[in-house]
């Protein structure tokens, strides 16, 4: 009986996934993982202790590893990948130590988690990029960090460096600009360029949404209003001032106001709450999403597709490059009005809501595109893509 359990373990397939510690980058990935665990896969997840719990929610090992504490993300996207960076160079001897003897058939990893790359060459076992945001395209070097060139972002020798010394095959360019093997989380149309993309694969399967029941839910008050959600998403929200701006835009529009403003900004901080309106550290997004007739959004790709997803017109008021170019596909795909912050004054934000609650021409490219992620396959067609990468393979796992 023993000797049978022992058999039947070493025969399930393993699947790693590597990831960074950001809410942007973990959330798209989790509904793929469950429903990897869900067709029989063991799937561990390497990742900081603050994601354990969402991790182990979705059915899956958290193999953890520690950073040191970093502060609010850098707004230019070069100093935020040079930290991303040293994120990696940190956890990848802690995750080969924590995968020695448990060597995976296949590796799954983040963008932005080279570590993931690095540890499968050493295994020789094939790999798969998840991308929550635009798989590069001719014009991303230039659009995202204002750069002419990835070699120019500091820190990018030393993962230069290093994929060579761990033997990934391309190099630095090849990985970052023409990943071998991609699933993205949105549709191919709102992909910028997607003519230009030089990935190998690129399967765009649409944002993959599961229950979220671990960030415990909302519920609509009884009061028949309107619903408007403000949120500036995980990493740049420290912003006060917006927020009060939003307070004045919309207090007497007969709305109900709910604000995620992160866990820096205390409601304190923002005077006395009119009537009608809720102010939280963090939401549980889908379900106020669910009720609401227009998101004023920083515009991550995470957010706008959720709100995609779930029918509702945007409000964008980017904070940095690369939510400029979601603000950008935003507005040329009818979704929603693009605010740049330096517009973004409450009367401009008061007038923005208003038209975009009320225009039929944006609830008709909303309700496009929800049909576009409806049919883009979502998260069936993702592990789909991850059981073909794995029938290529013979199992290895230890
Ligand atoms: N999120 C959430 N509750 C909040 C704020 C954000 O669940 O109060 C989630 C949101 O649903 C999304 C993610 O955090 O999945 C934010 O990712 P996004 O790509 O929108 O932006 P980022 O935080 O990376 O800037």
């Amino acid at each position: 009986m023993q000797m049978a359990e022992v058999v039947r373990v070493d025969r399930s397939r393993h699947i790693a996934v590597f990831n960074v510690p950001m809410h942007g980058h973990v959330i798209p990935t989790l509904a793929l993982v469950q429903e990897l665990v869900e067709r029989g896969y063991r799937v561990s997840y390497a990742v900081t202790e603050e994601f354990a719990a969402q991790v182990r929610a979705v059915g899956a090992t958290p193999v953890l590893y520690e950073v040191p504490p970093s502060g609010e993300a850098p707004e230019d996207m070069g100093e935020g990948v040079a930290r991303v960076i040293g994120v990696n160079m940190v956890a990848l001897p802690q995750l080969e130590r924590a995968f020695a003897g448990a060597r995976p058939d296949a590796v799954l990893y983040d963008v932005y988690a080279w570590m993931g790359p690095m540890l499968a060459a050493r295994w020789g076992v094939p790999v798969l990029q998840l991308a929550p945001t635009h798989i590069p395209y001719e014009g991303l070097v230039r659009e995202f960090f204002g750069l002419d060139d990835i070699a120019q972002i500091p820190g990018l020798p030393q993962l230069a460096g290093a994929l060579n010394e761990w033997g990934v095959p391309g190099g630095v360019h090849a990985l970052t600009l023409a990943p071998p093997r991609v699933i993205a989380f949105f549709p191919r149309s709102f992909q910028r360029r997607p003519e230009t993309v030089r990935a190998g694969e690129a399967h765009w399967v649409g944002p993959a949404i599961a229950d979220r029941s671990f960030q415990g839910r909302w519920q609509r008050p009884q009061n028949g209003k309107a619903v408007v959600y403000v949120s500036l998403g995980s990493q740049f929200n420290s912003r006060p001032q917006f927020y009060r701006d939003c307070l004045d835009a919309l207090e007497g529009l007969g709305m109900h106001v709910v604000m995620s403003v992160g866990a820096e900004v205390a409601a304190a901080d923002l005077g006395p709450l009119p009537d009608g309106f809720e102010v939280h550290a963090s939401v549980p997004q889908l379900d106020v999403l669910a009720a609401a007739s227009v998101f004023v959004t920083h515009g991550g790709m995470g957010s706008v597709m959720e709100a995609c997803a779930l029918g509702v017109p945007l409000v964008v008021v980017p904070q940095m490059a690369e939510q400029r170019v979601n603000a950008a596909q935003i507005e040329e795909l009818g979704l929603g009005v693009h605010l740049p912050r330096e517009e973004a004054s409450a009367r401009a934000l008061r007038e923005a809501v208003v038209r975009v609650a009320s225009d039929d021409r944006v609830a008709a490219a909303v309700k496009e595109m929800r049909r576009q992620i409806e049919t883009a396959g979502g998260v069936r067609a993702a592990a789909d893509v991850v059981e073909k990468a794995l029938a290529d393979t013979p199992t290895v796992s230890a």
